[in-house]
């Protein structure tokens, strides 16, 4: 049916990025698939790294796989919005793909530790949404990370040391989420996407929206 009034979907408004960080093992990975499975207007940025790829990963679909040269190529020219060097391999942002979705009014997932998240910060400011997600416990993190089942004991030891550092971060996010339940912590993370999607700043088309009609009244 047409309609001939405007409602809040119709105003302009610029993309957002909105990024996750957490310690290995808290969840973050399952609530982006989740988010963008169940929202529109999202897409997930795909990052480039130099780790060698886990079982049951495409390339191009979870990671861009490359050799460090290739890495180094791409930093030199310029390529990457961020990039850090995490567990010993170099991973980074991609910027052309970003900066399309951007454009078009889409908002970007990102899934980056907090080195690159300071990075960002400092590049686009306001247009960034820092979202922290941290496990309900020690043993809870401990068994997720067994339990994924994609790393042997020593990678999870290592992973469970690199933890409190990823956590000492927790402090320079906008959100911070504890992901006990992974259904309560999806609509805690949607409800920080809707929230922030209405503001104001963001909201190119409001000022010409809200002068049209003042003028008519
Ligand atoms: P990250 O991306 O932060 O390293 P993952 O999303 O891979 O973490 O989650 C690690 C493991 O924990 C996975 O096996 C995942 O299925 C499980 N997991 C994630 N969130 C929860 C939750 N809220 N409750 C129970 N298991 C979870
Ligand atoms: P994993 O190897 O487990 O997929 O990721 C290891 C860590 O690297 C995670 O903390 C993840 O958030 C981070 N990471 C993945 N991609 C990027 C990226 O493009 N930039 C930065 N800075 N960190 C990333």
């Amino acid at each position: 049916m047409n309609k001939n009034y405007i409602t809040s979907k119709d105003i302009e408004r610029r993309g957002l990025m909105f990024v996750l960080s957490s310690p290995s093992g808290a969840g973050k990975t399952s609530l982006a698939k989740k988010l963008i499975d169940e929202e529109q207007n999202i897409s997930m940025s795909v990052s480039m790294t130099t780790r060698k790829a886990r079982k049951g990963e495409q390339n191009g679909k979870d990671y861009i796989f490359v050799t460090t040269e290739e890495f180094k190529q791409s930093i030199e020219k310029n390529e990457l919005l961020e990039w850090a060097e995490v567990f010993g391999n170099h991973y980074g942002t991609p910027k052309t793909e970003v900066e399309n979705q951007l454009k078009e009014g889409r908002d970007v997932l990102f899934d980056i530790d907090w080195q690159g998240t300071q990075q960002l910060h400092e590049k686009v400011g306001q247009d960034l949404v820092r979202v922290f997600i941290l496990p309900p416990s020690v043993p809870v993190l401990e068994d997720r990370l067994k339990g994924r089942g994609q790393d042997d004991e020593k990678v999870v030891k290592a992973r469970m040391k690199q933890a409190a550092n990823q956590i000492s971060h927790w402090a320079e996010y906008d959100y911070v989420i504890i992901n006990d339940n992974l259904e309560e912590s999806l609509s805690e993370l949607k409800s920080i996407l809707h929230a922030e999607r209405l503001k104001r700043e963001r909201r190119i088309g409001l000022s010409s929206f809200v002068r049209n009609m003042i003028q008519k009244m």
